[in-house]
């Protein structure tokens, strides 16, 4: 057996011829090449031009690492001079493309490290490549554009969508999300604030051909995405047909009203019952059993619920209601004339209902009624809230990987890298 096993490596790298290779004392190679090129195009006019005209000063051009080590290329670029703009003393040198823009990693390096950028942080990246945060953010900087290619991406169904920039903080950013494919939702747009005049300038940037090739878009039910793509939208017919309120939120301001009659009531029974501690221990951790699906609910849970309507029959009915109406959405095959009726019929029953001279659902039907349209749209086009909320999780995801963005450009470019990019980077 050879006492050394070598073995040719090929970098991938054209234009260049290798010289020689050091090893430093840190265990990185050192690859020194000279370059092959014999023309480049001249900077100024254009042209291709080949008259040689000395060297640039060496580069040095990390490129990917060997066993773990880091490689860096050392080339003098040659240069060459144009006869066309001679009077100006105009020289250019060769760089070939698979040199990034700054002159000093290879292209291949810059995806290297955007591969491991993806679901893990700058901070964690730098260590691992050995490398500082600075140059991580350029790599980020100079590659991830957030800019769209309508043409290309020629979305069908978008979703506008707001979330809080950081936890505790009323400072909203708007996502703009393609979900023409349920399995591959895209960040079309990541901005500042979420009134009708942070928004409406990008929509209105969307080409009219896509616009007026869109089969849908969904939104929650603040009045201002509304307005906006009612401006955008000028035919009713058209809006009418289109916009769709998310059924989530839908559900969510009616959970939302339920569950501040469960307060109110809790607290009048913890009054009640002050001195009864059976009944007070029935009334204990019910938020949760309450809040959510019948079906979600362990034996334990399902039972303290119970416990709980004996006490306030009047919950029970609320509940009841609530469940009702979140039931109509789930029923396959309805027709948005047969949803309309379904939930007409409903709200009939829940205008009955009435606590102490108080109905919880009063406002939330007023509010159903100002959308009404739109949220029926649900049962014509039938978008799926999946997607939406799977988007929803990867960004609460990253956001709390960043320990909370502060800056919207940096936050934008790590969410079209984490949910655009993927899969350029870790293709399946
Ligand atoms: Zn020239």
């Amino acid at each position: 057996m050879a006492k050394k096993t070598k073995f040719k490596i090929d970098l991938k790298l054209n234009s260049i011829k290798v010289k020689g290779v050091t090893i430093d004392s840190n265990g990185d190679y050192h690859i020194y090449v000279s370059c092959t090129a014999n023309s480049t195009l001249c900077h100024k006019c254009g042209h291709k031009i080949t008259k040689s005209h000395g060297q640039s000063d060496e580069s040095i051009i990390e490129h990917l690492p060997i066993f773990d080590q880091c490689v860096f290329i050392h080339v003098k670029w040659p240069r060459f001079k144009c006869d066309k703009c001679d009077n100006d003393n105009s020289t250019t040198s060769f760089k070939p493309k698979w040199v990034n823009d700054t002159g000093n990693k290879t292209r291949v390096y810059e995806n290297y490290c955007l591969k491991f950028l993806i679901n893990s942080t700058i901070k964690d990246v730098s260590e691992k490549l050995n490398t500082t945060e600075e140059i991580i953010e350029g790599i980020i900087k100079r590659n991830i554009k957030t800019n769209i290619n309508w043409m290309e991406i020629k979305p069908t169904i978008i979703g506008l969508d707001e979330i809080a920039l950081r936890k505790g903080h009323s400072h909203y950013v708007t996502i703009v999300s393609d979900l023409s494919d349920n399995k591959k939702v895209k960040i079309l747009g990541v901005f500042d604030g979420n009134s009708k005049k942070d928004i409406l300038p990008f929509l209105q940037s969307i080409p009219k051909e896509i616009l007026l090739s869109l089969e849908g878009v969904t939104i929650d039910m603040g009045a201002s995405y509304f307005s906006a793509l009612k401006e955008l939208i000028d035919d009713v017919d058209r809006f009418n047909r289109i916009v769709t309120i998310d059924r989530f939120h839908v559900a969510k301001l009616l959970g939302d009203k339920v569950d501040k009659e469960r307060k109110k009531v809790i607290k009048n029974l913890k009054i009640e019952f002050e001195n009864d501690d059976d009944k007070l221990e029935s009334i204990k951790r019910t938020m949760w059993p309450f809040r959510h699906h019948r079906d979600d609910l362990s034996e334990d849970e399902n039972d303290r619920l119970e416990k709980l309507f004996e006490l306030a029959p009047s919950l029970k009915e609320c509940y009841k209601l609530r469940e009702e109406l979140y039931g109509i959405f789930e029923i396959e095959g309805l027709s948005k004339k047969e949803g309309k009726e379904k939930i007409d019929e409903w709200c009939k029953k829940a205008n009955l209902f009435e606590t102490k001279g108080f109905n919880p659902f009063t406002s939330f039907i007023k509010t159903y009624r100002n959308f009404e349209e739109n949220i029926l749209n649900y049962f014509t086009n039938r978008i799926s809230s999946g997607p939406v909320e799977g988007l929803n999780n990867k960004i609460k995801v990253i956001k709390r990987r960043g320990f909370g963005f502060r800056n919207i450009a940096n936050f934008a470019k790590r969410l079209f890298l984490d949910i655009n990019y993927k899969p350029i980077f870790l293709p399946t």
